[in-house]
């Protein structure tokens, strides 16, 4: 059983691993940025199956907000065993030629500085060479990260691009403190996160011919926490039928 914080875990992917993670008997903290209902949801489905599960309200994508997180599950968790970095938004579809600083900064700040900050606190409280016993940390990308996004969102696909490299970068620099660092990259999968119509329009150029569930990337995450992928340490795992 280990101890493990889930950011963006009230909806989504982030959601279905927490689900799955609670079912294999782990303790979870699922952080959030708004939507209480959809928290207060998880969280009562894990514990009225027996699980353990709370809940924190807190923007990742800025210090005080990744401080709330961490300093709530370090009281309810006590020690942690790892971290799902997985909150993530997009943004509307639009060229390079017509992206604002304002967007490219909220897309930065959501995707890349959050999943740093959150992985610096899980090295603080992980790490051998801080008095920790290890851990694991999982960093959800996307297939976007390869294909660029064209069209649609480079700004966004980029934004995952720093996340593949923070995976191979930090899994370099703790590997001899206890801690493995990996990826999972999702293709296109059924959540919330899309505009109307996208995976409609998307499905065609799945070979899979098919949209993912959550559940499948859940799935990848929890072997990637698990000691059954013990020795797979700065990897990052496509889950995206073959896009
Ligand atoms: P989703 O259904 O839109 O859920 C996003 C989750 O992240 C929610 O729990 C949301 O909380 C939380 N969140 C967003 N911004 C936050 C912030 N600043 N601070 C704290 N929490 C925040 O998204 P999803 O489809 O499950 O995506 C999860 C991850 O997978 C993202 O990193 C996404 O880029 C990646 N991904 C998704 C797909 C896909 O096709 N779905 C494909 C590739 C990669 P609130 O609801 O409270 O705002």
């Amino acid at each position: 059983m280990a101890a493990i914080v889930i950011t963006g875990g009230s909806r989504g992917i982030g959601a279905a691993t927490a689900r799955l993670a609670a079912r294999r008997g782990h303790r979870v903290c699922v952080g959030y940025r708004s939507d209480d209902d959809a928290a207060a949801a998880v969280v009562a489905e894990i514990t009225g199956a027996g699980g353990e599960a709370f809940a924190v309200r807190a923007d990742t994508s800025t210090t005080a907000g990744v401080e709330t997180l961490f300093t709530a599950a370090g009281e309810r968790l006590g020690r942690l065993d790892g971290l799902v970095n997985n909150a993530g938004v997009v943004a509307p579809k639009a060229r390079v030629d017509q992206l604002d600083e304002d967007r490219i900064n909220h897309l930065l700040r959501t995707n890349v500085t959050g999943p740093l900050l959150c992985a610096r606190q899980a090295v603080l409280r992980m790490s051998t060479a801080y008095g920790g016993s290890g851990g694991v940390i999982v960093n959800v990308s996307s297939a976007a990260a390869r294909i660029g996004g064209p069209g649609e969102y480079v700004d966004y696909a980029a934004s995952k691009g720093a996340v593949d490299t923070l995976t191979a970068g930090l899994a370099a620099e703790v590997v001899g403190e206890g801690i493995r660092v990996n990826g999972v990259r999702p293709g296109l999968i059924d959540t919330d996160i899309h505009e109307p119509g996208r995976l409609e329009r998307v499905v065609p150029s799945v070979p899979m011919k098919r949209a993912g569930r959550a559940e499948e990337v859940a799935e990848a995450i929890l072997w990637l926490l698990s000691d059954a992928s013990s020795y797979v340490t700065g990897a990052t795992l496509d889950v995206s039928g073959g896009r």
